[in-house]
């Protein structure tokens, strides 16, 4: 490979993961970034949540203490100390991705870019205007909360995600718009906390573009800890804008008053101020940037990752779209696949799916199902988190894993194993034969696939 000068606008999991392969590749790597390193996910997304949730789910163990034989005083929440362990959590990370950056020899420019043309950016600095000039150019600009018009994002009862993870008190009551895999895991965040949540959702389910099992089981896991959940049911406007709150008005006509309102209907791509109308750059309705499977624009040398290409909007997929484009860029032929992408919710209980759903492989193929409560497993039984189920959706003829849903503990590491089996075409019989550890959450994948094969041994 070449010293080939590769410039990557954004240092989100796309950009900079890009950015190490291609340094890797021995490219002479700029990553420009107008705000902080590590993008949506570090900073505003996956970890500051999953710390959060890491500290309601430390609180929720221990009031069932008891249940397990312990006595313990009250649990109640510090909220200041989890926002500051939240905090230091990401900055303790964004300083790992900096030091990566750094031993990769990828130089970094503060500023904001956007394209002159093909080649040519143009970056705004505290310090001024630089040009750069890049024989590839990757865009890794990412994504941001989809706001609704109507609504007065300025008023401090109205948050998005990025605002719900600066609060500074915990809010008495919540409504949550929108009850996708966003709206779910802050509901998760604040429920224990003691906050009064309803959510609302226009679509005929939560979470509605998993499978209808899962959301069902998800919806009846809220509801038990609380949560008023409304499905079909759209926000029509903000009645009452007040201090202490506000009151939304819905399209059945029914009216809530709660302190602070959650807006988390989508994201949308971050293109603006990137100059891509100077380029021709095809984008799609969405003003998603289009690529093909080599992640490569309508533009030669130009190439699009992550959040900013649409499709799955997960940090994991913008990692393997960020090599997929280094490669490329230079010289190596690499396409992405997203047969096997594992999609993780880090609700209480979570859940963690992995490629077709029932529905799904029957408009193809004959398919099957097969399905273990965690009720039946040792090891759940003995952590008192026998909540949930897995189910493995197999072809008839063949027996090969086409893919798998869990919702219970454990859930986002486990499906891991049913998405090694769902890339490598694995069958029932090739997972069922390999002797899995007991008592462990894992073996409960052996038995279900044991179950798929007619030969269940802790089922009937
Ligand atoms: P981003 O992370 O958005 O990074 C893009 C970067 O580009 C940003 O830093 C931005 O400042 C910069 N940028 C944009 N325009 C310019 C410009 N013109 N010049 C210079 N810099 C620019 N995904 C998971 O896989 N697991 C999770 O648990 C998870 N939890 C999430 C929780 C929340 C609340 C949210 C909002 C998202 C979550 N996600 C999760 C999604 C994940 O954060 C994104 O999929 C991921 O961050 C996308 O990476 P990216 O590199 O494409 O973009």
């Amino acid at each position: 490979m070449s010293n080939s000068k590769i410039i990557i606008i954004g240092a989100g999991p796309g950009g900079y993961v890009a950015g190490i392969r291609a340094a890797q590749l021995e490219a002479d790597v700029t990553i420009i970034e107008e705000n902080q390193i590590g993008g949506t996910c570090l900073n505003r997304g996956c970890i500051p949540t999953k710390s959060l949730l890491a500290s309601t789910e430390a609180l929720l163990l221990v009031r069932r203490a008891s249940e397990l034989g312990i006595e313990v005083g009250e649990a109640v929440p510090n909220f200041s100390r989890m926002m500051e362990r939240k905090n230091r959590i990401v900055s303790g990370l964004r300083g790992g991705v900096d030091y990566l950056l750094k031993a990769n020899k990828i130089k970094v420019i503060k500023g904001k870019a956007g394209f002159l043309d093909s080649h040519k950016i143009h970056i705004e600095t505290d310090t001024g205007t630089q040009k750069l000039e890049g024989e590839k150019i990757i865009i890794a600009s990412g994504s941001k909360p989809l706001l609704l018009p109507f609504i007065d994002f300025n008023h401090s009862a109205v948050l998005t995600s990025e605002e719900a993870l600066e609060l500074k008190e915990i809010p008495k009551s919540l409504l949550i718009i929108g009850a996708g895999v966003i709206g779910c895991e802050f509901a998760s965040i604040f429920n224990p906390l003691g906050t009064k949540i309803t959510m609302v959702e226009m679509m005929d389910q939560i979470l509605p573009t998993e499978d209808k099992r899962v959301a069902q089981a998800m919806q009846q896991a809220l509801q038990k800890r609380g949560i008023s959940i409304f499905t079909k049911t759209k926000l029509e406007e903000i009645i009452e804008y007040r201090e202490d709150g506000i009151t939304a008005r819905f399209d059945n006509g029914e009216k809530v008053t709660t302190e602070k309102i959650l807006i988390s209907v989508g994201r949308e791509a971050n293109t603006k101020g990137l100059g891509l109308e100077n380029l021709l750059l095809r984008v799609d309705g969405k003003g998603n940037i289009i690529v093909n499977e080599k992640m490569e624009t309508n533009l030669e040398g130009i190439y699009a990752i992550g959040d900013v290409v649409g499709g799955y909007l997960l940090a994991h997929v913008a990692f393997e779209e960020g090599i997929v484009a280094a490669e490329n860029a230079l010289g190596i032929d690499s396409k992405i696949d997203y047969t096997s992408v594992p999609n993780c919710i880090f609700t209480s209980p979570q859940i963690g799916t992995v490629g077709l759903t029932l529905d799904k492989a029957k408009e193809e193929i004959e398919a099957k199902l097969a399905r273990f409560p965690f009720a039946a497993s040792g090891k759940a039984q003995a952590m008192g988190e026998a909540e949930g189920l897995l189910q493995l959706i197999v072809e008839e003829d063949s027996g090969r894993i086409l893919g798998g849903q869990i919702i219970g503990p454990h859930a986002a590491d486990l499906i891991h194993e049913i998405a090694l089996a769902v890339r490598w075409g694995l069958t029932t019989e090739q997972v069922a034969s390999t002797i899995h550890a007991h008592p462990t959450f894992s073996e409960a994948i052996m038995e279900v696939a044991k179950k798929a094969e007619g030969k269940p041994i802790h089922l009937t």
